[in-house]
C-alpha cells in the first residue's frame, strides 16, 4: 500500500469505514493518479460500501456523491420517503462536480473521482476560493452547467458559457451534508451560485404541488425536481417527460452505445407519469408520438450520418486557460476517449476547442451493418 494511502487508513478514511473494513482490499481498488505532479487516489465505483468518486489528496478525503432515489409515482411515492417537511430545489441538467480543498488548493473532481483540470481552474476563483478558505472541511456539491461544459451541454437562458450551481455541502470524510437551511444562509453569504429553489411542503401536500412544479419545468424544458429533508440526508428525485424524451433522443442518436436498460427505464417513467397524470385518449396519443420521434427520428440520422463517412457523438466545444483545456484533452486521450477535433483556434488569450466524443460501438456497429454485416436477431 502506498505510504499516503495507508496514513489516510489511519486518519479520517479509517474512522470513516470502521475497523471491519478489509484496508488491503479496499486499498488496492483505489486508482493512483497524477495531477500536475501532484499524486492522488479515487474509488472508480462503488464498491465495499464506499461510495462512487471517493478521493483522497494529501490529507483530505473528498467524500463521494450518493446515488439518489427516484420515484415513479408522486402519490404515495413522496410520503413514503418524507414524514415532515420537504424542501424542494430544481434538479439541474449537467454534471456533477465537487469541489474541495486539499494542501493549500483547490481541486474539482468528476462523479468517479477524477481531478478534472477545466472545472478545477475554473473553480480557482472567488467565491469558491473564498468560502473553502473559510470552510476547508467542506465539499462543495454543484451541477455544472450551460453549453460550454466538456460533459453535458444543455442550454440555460442564464448561463451564457458554463457555470456552476451548488446543490450540496457535505463534510470531508463522512460526507454528511449540512441542511438545506443552513447551507441556503451560507451559499447567500458568499454568493456561491445556487440552484433555483421551491420552498417547502408537506408531505400531504407535496404530491400536488410537486405536479404543478413539473408542468411548468416541462413547458420550459427543464430536467425536473430534488426532495430533500431537513436535515438534507433524505433526497428524491422525479423529472419531466421533455428529460425522458430528450434522453433517448440523445441516447438513439448513439444507439449502441447505450444499454437497453436506459430506454427501458425512461419509458418505464413515461408510463407511470402519463397513468398518474390521468391523461386523456389525445394527451397519451400525443405522448406517445413524441417518444416514438425521440427514439426513431435520431437513430435514422445516425446512420445517415455515418452513411456519409461522418463521425457521430457528443460534440462539445469549451473555452479557456490553455494549459488547463490542453490538460483535459489529454486526460480523455488517457482514458481511452476517442476525440475529434472539430475547431481549435485561440481568442483574447483563450483556447476554443470543438471536439466530438466519437460513440465508438456506434460508429463500428452501423459502419458494419450498413455494408452489410449480417444481424443475429
Ligand atoms: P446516479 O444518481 O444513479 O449516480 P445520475 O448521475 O445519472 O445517476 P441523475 O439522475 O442525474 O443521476 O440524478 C442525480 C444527480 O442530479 C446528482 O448527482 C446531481 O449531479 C444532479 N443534481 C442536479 N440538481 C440537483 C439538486 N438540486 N440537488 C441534488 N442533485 C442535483
Ligand atoms: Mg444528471
Amino acid at each position: 500500500m502506498s505510504h499516503n494511502l495507508a496514513a489516510q487508513f489511519d486518519g479520517d478514511l479509517g474512522a470513516v469505514l470502521g475497523s471491519e473494513a478489509d484496508h488491503e482490499t479496499i486499498a488496492e481498488t483505489f486508482q493512483r493518479r497524477t495531477f500536475r505532479g501532484r499524486e492522488y487516489f479515487h474509488f472508480p465505483d462503488a464498491r465495499h460500501g464506499i461510495d462512487r468518486g471517493v478521493a483522497i489528496v494529501g490529507e483530505t478525503v473528498v467524500p463521494g456523491f450518493p446515488s439518489i432515489p427516484r420515484t415513479l409515482v408522486l402519490d404515495p411515492g413522496i410520503s413514503g420517503v418524507f414524514s415532515g417537511p420537504i424542501y424542494i430545489e430544481e434538479k439541474l441538467n449537467g454534471y456533477n462536480v465537487r469541489i474541495a480543498r486539499a494542501d493549500g488548493d483547490l481541486f474539482a473532481f468528476t462523479r468517479s473521482g477524477y481531478i478534472c483540470p477545466f472545472t478545477t481552474h475554473l473553480v480557482r476563483t472567488d467565491p469558491f476560493e473564498e468560502f473553502l478558505a473559510e470552510f476547508p472541511e467542506l465539499t462543495i456539491c454543484g451541477e455544472l452547467i450551460g453549453m460550454n461544459n466538456p460533459y453535458t451541454p444543455h442550454e440555460y437562458e442564464d448561463v451564457d458559457d458554463v457555470g456552476i450551481r451548488v446543490f450540496d455541502l457535505r463534510k470531508n470524510g463522512t460526507g454528511t451534508p449540512l441542511s438545506p437551511e443552513t447551507r441556503y444562509e451560507r451559499c447567500a453569504e458568499y454568493d456561491l451560485p445556487e440552484v433555483p429553489r421551491f420552498g417547502t411542503v408537506d408531505p400531504a401536500e407535496a404530491p400536488e404541488r410537486v405536479a404543478t412544479l413539473i408542468d411548468d419545468l416541462n413547458e420550459r424544458e427543464r430536467e425536473g425536481v430534488m426532495l430533500k429533508s431537513a436535515d438534507g440526508e433524505t433526497q428524491l428525485k422525479y423529472t419531466t417527460a421533455a428529460t425522458h424524451q430528450a434522453d433517448l433522443a440523445h441516447a438513439f442518436s448513439q444507439p449502441f452505445d447505450y444499454g437497453r436498460e436506459f430506454l427501458f427505464s425512461r419509458l418505464i417513467r413515461e408510463a407511470f407519469q402519463a397513468a398518474e397524470r390521468g391523461e386523456s385518449e389525445t394527451e397519451r396519443r400525443e405522448r406517445a408520438q413524441a417518444l416514438g420521434e425521440a427514439i426513431l427520428l435520431p437513430a435514422i440520422e445516425a446512420v445517415e450520418t455515418v452513411d456519409a463517412g461522418e463521425r457521430i457523438g457528443d460534440e462539445h466545444t469549451i473555452r479557456g486557460d490553455p494549459t488547463a483545456i490542453e490538460s483535459l484533452i489529454t486526460q480523455f486521450l488517457s482514458q481511452g476517449l476517442q476525440l475529434d477535433i472539430r475547431e481549435d483556434y485561440y481568442d483574447d488569450g483563450d483556447r476554443v476547442v470543438t471536439f466530438c466524443k466519437v460513440a465508438r460501438s456506434s460508429q463500428d456497429k452501423i459502419e458494419h451493418y450498413l455494408a452489410g454485416g449480417l444481424i443475429d436477431q
